[in-house]
């Protein structure tokens, strides 16, 4: 990678790309690591911060910024969890368990798998509460999305007084996953029969396997993240050619652009279609 500098307007433009740029009369001179190249338009379309190895560089926010545009605040999105509490030791114990689950983060909810990793918490789910989540909220997991775990307790001391409760537990969850509820929630009641629980214990437990309270101390960061939240803000764009309403000629398509979208190729399909709307008059 070459490192190049320009100045313009009293900016100064310094980073690690191939790219570096000026504008003239009537159009955009490039200075490229392949030489001097001139054009009528310039489209941005060089991406977020995600995965540097990968690419990820905020030449198109200098860019940005250099043209007068605002940039709204950047962060990982789509990106695992990471912690330092308690919690870290289990999810690191628990590393490869999966299970599906409903995951909140105040009014968002996402009902996906989740993964244990050993640096915390990965898996669908968690990367798309990620977009909504802010440091020092909490993140509420609902183990058993699908099932009254209050009722499935009361019926299985019913009909099987003498289990359990990892046993029965382990009918609905991974095993792993329930040895370690189990050191979390039940330690001192763990060698009783389900017989034995009392029922205000047993609503307590299905309440924190409905309800699992977890603060995450941040996220893996750019270097995992799948996108980057904030970028170009689109009230100075041209929702239909992509065009900046500040610099004629210039265009943002893309991930640069303050446009994100949730896990299933949105992030693709907006970069594809922002770049045909401005393909078509750039
Ligand atoms: C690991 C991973 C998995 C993903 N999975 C999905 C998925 O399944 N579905 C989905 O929709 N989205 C996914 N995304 C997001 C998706 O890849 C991006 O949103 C999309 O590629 C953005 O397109 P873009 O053209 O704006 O930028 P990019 O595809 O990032 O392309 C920008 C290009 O510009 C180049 N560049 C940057 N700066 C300079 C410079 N100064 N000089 C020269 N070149 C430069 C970069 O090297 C890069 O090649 C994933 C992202 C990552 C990192």
């Amino acid at each position: 990678m070459l490192l190049t500098e320009s100045e313009q307007a009293g900016v100064t433009l310094k980073t690690h790309c191939h790219i570096s740029q000026v504008d003239f009369d009537g159009g955009y001179q490039l200075q490229t690591s392949l030489g001097e190249i001139k054009a009528a338009s310039l489209v941005v379309a060089s991406g977020g911060l995600s995965v540097p190895t990968l690419g990820g560089s905020a030449f198109g926010y200098q860019l940005a910024e250099q043209f007068g545009h605002s940039l709204v605040p950047l962060r990982a999105a789509l990106v695992p969890f990471t912690f330092t509490d308690g919690f870290k030791l289990l999810s690191e114990t628990l590393s490869g368990v999966s299970v599906r689950a409903r995951v909140h983060v105040g009014n968002q909810e996402f009902l996906e798998n989740i993964l244990f990793t050993h640096r915390g918490l990965s898996g669908p789910a968690v990367l798309q509460i990620s977009s909504y989540w802010r440091e020092g909220k909490e993140v509420v997991i609902d183990l058993l999305p699908e099932k009254n775990c209050t009722e499935f307790l009361a019926e299985q001391k019913q009909q099987q007084p003498k289990a359990m409760l990892r046993t029965v537990l382990s009918q609905l969850l991974p095993r792993k996953l329930v040895l370690a509820l189990e050191s979390l929630w039940w330690a001192e009641q763990a060698e009783k029969p389900l017989a034995e629980l009392p029922d205000l214990l047993l609503a307590d437990i299905a309440d924190n396997i409905h309800r699992w309270r977890l603060k995450p101390s941040g996220t893996e960061g750019y270097r995992t993240a799948e996108v980057t939240l904030g970028g170009v803000d689109t009230a100075t764009v041209s929702s239909k050619t992509m065009e900046s309403h500040k610099q004629p000629g210039l265009y943002f398509v893309g991930e640069v652009l303050d446009v994100t979208g949730h896990l299933g190729g949105f992030n693709f399909q907006w970069a594809w279609a922002s770049g045909v709307a401005a393909g078509q008059v750039a």
